[in-house]
């Protein structure tokens, strides 16, 4: 199975107070057929890494619980090892499973096998990282294959590919089969130009429908050059525009795999394209006071304000920080008390994974910055923002402590109050 949207929204939500959340991400090594043995070798090495560090910790805290944790942890380990020998006959996917078993979570994905690397987490979380590399700005996909008689509408999900339906002109065939000769030649031709015409139209117009109904937000159109400029010519504004690229394609004889390779192709293209654009506007707007922040401390007050559209984060950012217990805030700060609850605060040890859930939650639109020397100089990490909040009024601490107790989730509603 793979994973949706809600799903990895559902991942982002969780956490154990025990630290005993496992995640495992499988990355096939090529080539496959040696190299299984080799990966079946690293499995278990991350899980003894895993449970070594495991019992290094547990030197410090003793009692029910931790032993309770352990076994927890262990179980899901075997488990995953016992995983690895299956992990060879679906050598085209890449994994993801997700467990706790002091809670009796276990979730096994399929993933584009994109990964960085095999790699297991054990921590308060689940590891996000990969998945949000996955999302980036992966929009909901429609690949649209068309010629004079039919077309196929596929979606295309976090690398998986599924026909959803097809149309086709049964007409045409009828036309076609008159001949273009013979005295009716022309009025033959021309019904078969209408057919056309109606077939082009009703794609265009199927398209246009399920743009408006959400059901996709880009589109990618494979066909021939002669029929590419016919259905272009029957497509409103509005759905011309949501167009992503062209890919040459047969209907008929292209298989699945050659469309899912161009489709992904022509995604990357428009991806590494977006991520470009966003970079250069987050910094500029960030220089001229505008809709830009730039630094991990201005950051994280953006995002706790809820005025971020687009997040930006370079591949290797490493930063510590401390969260919240009581209310959650995130402070670039060493402090041993929380500002807006004065609850104590626990140290994180890398931010940019802890601010994924709420990126997840909220569906914000971010990438991984690679080899930008401008970014870098901007400290790796900058958000493009929906607004600009001015003279934002600090949260009083007791407010935010009653808050904090109703159960909310800080900075949702605690936003909100912000800004009044
Ligand atoms: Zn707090």
């Amino acid at each position: 199975m793979s994973i949706t949207r809600e799903q990895i929204r559902e991942l982002a939500e969780f956490q154990d107070t025990n630290s005993s959340a496992v995640s495992f991400y499988f990355q096939p090594s090529t080539p496959r057929n040696k190299a299984h043995k080799e990966d079946t070798i690293l499995i278990k090495d991350l899980a003894r890494e895993a449970l070594h560090r495991l019992e290094g910790k547990s030197n410090e805290s003793r009692g029910q619980d931790n032993k309770k944790k352990k076994d927890g942890v262990r179980a899901d380990l075997d488990r995953i090892v016992r995983l690895s020998g299956e992990l060879r006959s679906n050598g085209t996917h890449a994994k993801g499973v997700f467990a706790c078993a002091a809670q009796n979570i276990w979730r096994e994905y399929d993933l584009p096998p994109t990964l960085s690397a095999t790699q297991l987490f054990v921590d308060r979380h689940f590891h996000l990282k990969p998945l949000a590399h996955l999302l980036g700005a992966f929009p909901r996909l429609g690949v649209v294959l068309v010629d004079r008689h039919k077309a196929r509408i596929f979606d295309l999900r976090l690398g998986e590919l599924t026909e959803r339906e097809g149309l086709f002109q049964s007409l045409s065939r009828k036309g076609r089969s008159d001949g273009y000769a013979g005295y009716d030649g022309g009025h033959a031709q021309r019904r078969v130009d209408d057919e056309a015409r109606h077939h082009f139209k009703a794609v265009a117009e199927t398209l246009k429908d399920s743009l408006e109904k959400g059901v996709y937000e880009k589109w990618i159109l494979g066909c021939q050059d002669v029929h590419r400029s016919q259905l272009e010519a029957q497509l409103p504004p509005y759905v011309s525009a949501a167009l992503l690229g062209r890919f040459q394609a047969d209907p008929g004889h292209i298989t699945r795999e050659e469309i899912r390779t161009r489709a992904e192709q022509i995604v990357q293209n428009w991806q590494d394209e977006r991520r470009r654009e966003l970079v250069t506007q987050a910094v500029s707007q960030a220089r001229s006071h505008a809709r830009g922040v730039t630094g991990l401390r201005r950051v994280l007050r953006s995002l706790e304000l809820g005025e971020v559209q687009a997040l930006l984060l370079g591949e290797n950012f490493q930063s510590h920080a401390v969260e919240c217990a009581g209310c959650g805030h995130i402070d670039a700060h060493l402090v041993n008390f929380c500002p807006i609850c004065g609850k104590a605060t626990q140290e994180i040890v890398d931010v940019g994974e802890a601010i994924l859930p709420w990126v997840i939650r909220r569906d914000i639109e971010m990438f991984y910055v690679k080899d930008d020397p401008e970014f870098d100089k901007v400290g790796n990490i900058a958000a493009l923002l929906r607004y600009r909040s001015e003279n934002v009024q600090p949260i009083a601490p007791a407010a935010a402590d009653v808050l904090a107790k109703a159960g909310a989730v800080y900075p949702g509603r605690l936003r909100r109050f912000a800004s009044r």
